[in-house]
């Protein structure tokens, strides 16, 4: 998406960048503002370049924002953006969005690097009574195992589609979903993903007796 709306945007400095696994990229530069565990920026290349949107992927109080990101190949931002070093220049919007968190129980669901949103929730301390659902192709996608595992131990469920591991559910998504037995419908359901994901996500649950007002999602389009 290319947001060259009015939006305010500030030049930052990098002082992280990595590639997580193979076309996963983390970057980060020191926090100046406040936001809620959830919420994105804009992020450019320059004051007026064009922008796209990304989850801060950091806890409320951590020192630096992180973002998390796919290498789209034929994409505009994220070639340029996995070439960049630490002490280059990015022009970042202030942050933004309702999906956040809170302390009601929940289930978190996403794929890819729509884990972004719950890895702020948890680093911000809202992981108490929550069940995570993650879907990746590979094992070595499922990143911050340590801090889920730890934080939530059965209650983080990792999808896997293309390898298999002790401990993870071999398939995709909402293939899980598809075969759970019942669906608390008091809990809120978080969706974050691709379009297709959170649509083909929020069927299933409505399917399995979620009220529609029980599930908040957000599409990375
Ligand atoms: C609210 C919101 C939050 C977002 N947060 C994140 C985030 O935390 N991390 C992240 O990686 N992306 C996130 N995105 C997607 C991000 O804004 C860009 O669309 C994405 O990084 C591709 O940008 P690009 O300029 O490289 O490709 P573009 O030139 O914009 O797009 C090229 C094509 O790639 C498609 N595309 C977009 N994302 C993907 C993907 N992940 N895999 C395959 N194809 C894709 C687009 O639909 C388009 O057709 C978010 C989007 C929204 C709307």
């Amino acid at each position: 998406m290319v947001t060259n709306d009015n939006h305010q945007v500030s030049p930052v400095t990098l002082t992280f960048t990595e590639e997580l696994s193979a076309g996963i990229y983390m970057i980060g530069f020191k926090r100046t503002f406040f936001f809620r565990a959830g919420q994105v920026i804009g992020v450019a290349l320059q004051q007026n370049g064009p922008r796209r949107l990304y989850s801060i992927c950091s806890g409320e109080q951590d020192e630096e924002i992180r973002i998390l990101y796919k290498l789209v190949d034929n994409g505009y931002l994220t070639p340029l953006l996995s070439g960049l070093e630490t002490g280059d220049t990015l022009w970042i919007t202030e942050p933004g969005g309702e999906f956040t968190g809170d302390r009601e129980p929940a289930v978190w669901i996403a794929a890819g690097t729509g884990v972004a949103p719950f890895y702020s929730m948890l680093r911000s301390g809202l992981a108490e009574q929550k069940r995570v659902i993650l879907g990746n192709r590979y094992l070595e996608q499922f990143h911050f195992f340590d801090e889920f595992d730890t934080l939530l131990g059965e209650n983080y469920i990792r999808c896997c589609t293309a390898e298999t591991d002790e401990g993870a559910y071999s398939g995709r998504v909402t293939q899980y979903l598809a075969e759970q037995a019942e669906l608390d419908p008091k809990l809120k359901y978080y969706l974050c993903g691709s379009a297709e994901m959170v649509v083909e996500t929020r069927d299933i649950l409505i399917s399995k007796g979620i009220p529609f007002d029980r599930i908040i999602s957000e599409i990375y389009f």
